[in-house]
């Protein structure tokens, strides 16, 4: 496991000021990072890379502070009621990442300092819905877990929640750095979640995240720790082998789940699918990748905003969710399959 440490830092406009932009401050001095001061994020200039491929890279290195300015918060179905964002972007490089149809264009990782003011819009959407539990998710726009060593914003979050009576909060990860957190007063209310692969995906796909034996043991200190817990598989990718390969996950997944908390865990299954914008970011980026993405072969989803995906064929995605689920029942007898999508 070997924590991210950003090779330039801009500030935006009052950033500083805020308690984690001090923090960030601080730590970049103790690490001699680079510091830049900007007007706005989207005004960040001086990343360097004569290549796409290298803009990208060095822009994975970059970090930009400064506060959420639209506190609106999106649906996000199916795993949550709403979304909120403490940083956009992730230090991990998975070349078939979910945010190259958003966040494309600007690839490198945000932090957002005025987190009281995101806990009040988020104490405001629980307000509209009482007396329903509302539930939130923190990860649909980066990895959190990823930049916790340099913010603490994910703990502060956690214990925020562990005071709320109808704000539940879940949180999906790819790394390990779960320190942090053991202690903090959860209250039972965040449930964390890995995103777990078969070896295929993870050496071919997923860069600068931290392996599955990291990612297994971190869980399990959580699930120690009282956490509720749960594992996303996803992109789950039809490769060759994939039968034995994703049987090989849900086996080992076994061996490091051994304690009581194995009854309640949750399980998320999703189907690699793409965008055409997406494709073409990720071609530019990994010209070599091994994703399969051809469009002749895959049926057309439409989601969110009209905007169009393609994921597998009917028959297939079908045999990957009776296969999978099948293996989550055999080994995990009282696990709760929440979704396939
Ligand atoms: Fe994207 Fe998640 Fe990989 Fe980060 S860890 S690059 S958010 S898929």
């Amino acid at each position: 496991m070997k924590l991210w440490i950003p090779d330039r830092v801009y500030f935006e406009p009052l950033a500083i000021e805020y308690p984690i932009g001090e923090k960030i401050f601080n730590f970049c001095k103790k690490n001699n990072i680079e510091i830049f001061k900007t007007t706005s994020h989207n005004q960040v200039r001086g990343i360097p890379g004569s290549t796409e491929k290298a803009k990208f890279a060095n822009a994975k290195k970059t970090l930009v502070v400064g506060r959420k300015k639209s506190l609106n918060l999106d649906v996000c179905k199916p795993s949550a009621h709403y979304q909120f964002s403490l940083m956009t972007n992730c230090p991990g490089n998975c070349e078939y990442c979910y945010l190259f149809s958003t966040q494309g264009r600007n690839p490198y990782v945000r932090i957002y300092v005025n987190t009281n003011e995101i806990f009040k819009t988020i104490e405001k959407y629980i307000k509209k819905r009482l007396p329903e539990i509302t539930v939130f998710e923190a990860a649909s726009t980066g990895d959190p877990l990823g930049v916790e060593h340099i913010t603490g914003t994910l703990k502060d979050t956690i214990e925020f929640f562990g005071t709320l009576d109808k704000g539940r909060l879940r949180v999906v990860t790819k790394f390990a750095n779960v320190d942090p957190i053991l202690d903090a007063s959860h209250n039972g209310h965040t449930r964390f979640r890995f995103s777990i692969n078969s070896n295929y995906v993870i050496d071919n796909f997923e860069h600068n995240t931290d392996n599955l034996e990291d990612r297994l043991k971190a869980a399990k200190k959580l699930g120690r720790a009282n956490y509720p817990l749960g594992f996303i598989i996803a992109p789950i990718i039809r490769h060759e082998n994939w039968k034995e390969q994703y049987s090989s996950l849900i086996k080992k997944l076994h061996s490091h789940i051994d304690f009581a908390e194995k009854d309640s865990i949750s399980f998320e299954l999703i189907q690699h699918r793409f965008t055409s914008n997406a494709k073409n970011i990720i071609l530019e980026r990994f010209p070599n990748t091994k994703l399969e993405m051809d469009e002749t072969i895959r049926k057309k989803k439409y989601g969110k905003y009209g905007r169009m995906k393609y994921v597998y064929q009917k028959e297939e995605a079908l045999e990957i969710k009776d296969f999978i689920s099948g293996l989550i029942k055999e080994y995990f007898p009282n696990a709760i399959i929440e979704y396939f999508t």
